[in-house]
């Protein structure tokens, strides 16, 4: 614009490849813990991750990996995926983390939409890879992320410490514009394909500095961090960024997160601060109540993917003293949405008064905008009370998905509609009431009840079929699936279970099977909302068995 003064500060990208030169150079000897995947926990250093990860780089460039080339990982949090994130971002590649627990089809399709070129995969994903390779023509080497001793010998690929071995720790990282692409993730498509969310280095930098803001993640150099979110679903809510972004010592799970491995490194760690989905801290409660376990260090856990459970709150308030942060967010905002760290308001109130702001998805910090609108985009009143369209926008919120599926995302004033129905109140914060699509989660993981539908529904002897999120004790939601035969027809609950078997990844099956009428709305759409009413409260047959 004609007559605007430039500022004379330096230009300084904003590029990831800063974030972890500066944990190696002024955190170097602070711990990064991981449950490797071998089995031992096994310690390093920011200042050995920065030198490998620049190995890492070396061996990339020498395949002939250049700027914009996507690599993929298929890994657990572990330091070797830390390396592997800060490797490939460092040489203006981008990483594409997949996720293991997708379906074989969805993984190809993922792979052959984002044509990588080299999959960095864990050792327990060996079968997962050996059932997609044949399909992913785009990939010209697989990278064990291990040693010569621990790689599947029977496929192909090269194990991670032997490719990087002798490759020299000098790369230069960065000096590229900080609106360069640095990650690529999925959503998990609940209709049609997953779309990629395409992250630069700018907005993940941003996003670093935002979930470090005390009303957020509030991290500290003193901290010991166990990040149990992965790091393929919505970027570890960013937690492999902001851990060497402060010098807090980094712990994480590898592939084991059942209660007692999640206390061992919460014990041994004396960890400070956790992250995860409430099915986790569901599990890491009951092996407490089983075992009398106590937790003397941790401070506060951040829980988040979906609606964490009054229970969890209190329990973790009431009998460990520990604070639970709820959190909100998704793979489209890199991930960080909402927190519920309390304002001065509801901190002045008493703790049993502050429950209903805890529970709900918590106030935006600086660096998201939100509004709430009806199906016509007319904004409504934040009272807490009248529900709708919940629109975002921000720094680290993405504009459009990769290669341009899904067309438009944005609407005229730049706000992306979140899928998502929600209240805001006075206070500021936000309330997720409903998901406009009735996804089901299952131990933070998705379900898309209208594919199981679809296929039930090709069943010959099915008129109508239902699939609704029901609560479970261990994964928060299962999915129950509800069949009205046709006329004069029957069947029993394995022969329709039967029928599914195959055509979905197994944790998508079922938990149960009713026989019932399916109710239609007024649109001729199955009236979920009338259907979960009724099977509110519904007993598993685990549950009733175990009577
Ligand atoms: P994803 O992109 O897979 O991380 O999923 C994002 C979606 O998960 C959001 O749009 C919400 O529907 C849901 N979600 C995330 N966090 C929460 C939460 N704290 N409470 C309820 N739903 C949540």
């Amino acid at each position: 614009m004609a007559g605007l003064m430039p500022g004379l500060m330096q230009d300084w990208p904003l590029t990831v490849d800063k974030i972890l030169d500066h944990g190696a150079r002024w955190h170097p000897h602070r711990e990064v813990v991981s449950r490797s995947i071998e089995g031992p926990i096994v310690r390093t250093t920011y200042g050995a991750i920065h030198e490998r990860a620049k190995k890492l780089s070396n061996a990339l460039l020498a395949h002939g990996i250049r700027p914009g080339d996507r690599v993929a990982t298929l890994a657990f949090n572990t330091a070797r995926h830390i390396e592997a994130w800060y490797g490939v971002m460092g040489i203006g590649a981008v990483c594409h983390t997949l996720n293991p627990r997708l379906f074989a089809e969805q993984l190809v399709y993922i792979i052959n939409h984002a044509a990588d070129r080299i999959l960095l995969a864990d050792i327990c994903a060996a079968s997962i890879v050996e059932g997609i390779l044949g399909q992913c023509p785009t990939i010209e080497k697989v990278v064990w992320l291990s040693d010569d001793g621990h790689k599947p010998n029977d496929l192909p690929g090269v194990a991670y410490e032997r490719w990087i071995a002798d490759q020299s720790a000098e790369c230069a990282w960065g000096d590229f514009p900080e609106n360069t692409a640095a990650g690529l993730c999925y959503t998990s498509g609940t209709t049609g394909n997953p779309k990629g969310v395409l992250y630069s280095h700018r907005s993940n930098y941003l996003h670093t500095l935002m979930s470090l803001q005390a009303d957020v993640q509030g991290l500290s150099s003193a901290d010991n961090v166990l990040m149990v979110v992965p790091m393929f679903h919505a970027n570890a809510w960013g937690l492999a960024f902001s851990g060497p972004a402060v010098g807090a010592k980094l712990v994480m799970p590898g592939n084991q997160m059942d209660g007692a491995s999640i206390l061992e490194l919460l014990e041994t760690e004396q960890v400070s601060v956790s992250a995860a989905v409430p099915t986790v801290f569901q599990m890491l409660l009951q092996h407490l109540e089983k075992t009398g376990a106590r937790l003397p260090y941790l401070k506060k856990v951040l829980i988040g993917g979906s609606a964490c459970p009054e229970a969890i709150i209190r329990r973790f308030n009431d009998e460990y003293d520990v604070e639970v942060l709820h959190l909100w967010g998704m793979t489209e905002m890199s991930p960080v949405g909402s927190v519920g760290v309390p304002c001065a308001t509801v901190a002045a109130l008493p703790y049993d008064d502050q429950i209903p702001y805890r529970l709900k998805q918590g106030r935006v910090p600086l660096g998201v905008d939100m509004k709430l609108t009806d199906d016509e985009g007319k904004l409504l009143a934040h009272d807490g009370e009248k529900f709708g369209r919940l629109k975002v926008a921000g720094h680290s919120v993405a504009k459009a998905y990769f290669r341009g599926d899904g067309g438009e995302i944005l609407d005229a004033d730049g706000f992306f509609d979140t899928g998502d129905v929600a209240t805001l109140d006075e206070l500021g914060y936000m309330q997720i009431t409903d998901r406009s699509k009735d996804v089901i989660k299952s131990g933070g993981e998705w379900i898309s009840s209208i594919e199981i539908e679809n296929i039930a529904a090709g069943h010959p002897k099915v008129a109508l079929a239902a699939v609704v999120g029901l609560q479970h004790p261990k994964w928060d939601e299962r999915p129950l699936l509800i069949v009205q035969m046709k006329p004069g027809e029957s069947a029993t609950k394995e022969e329709l279970l039967h029928f599914l078997d195959g055509k979905i990844a197994k944790w998508w099956m079922p938990n149960d099977v009713a026989f019932d009428s399916v109710p239609l709305g007024a649109t001729g759409k199955i009236d979920k909302k009338h259907i979960r009413a009724k099977y509110e409260g519904y007993r598993w047959p685990e549950a009733v068995a175990a009577e």
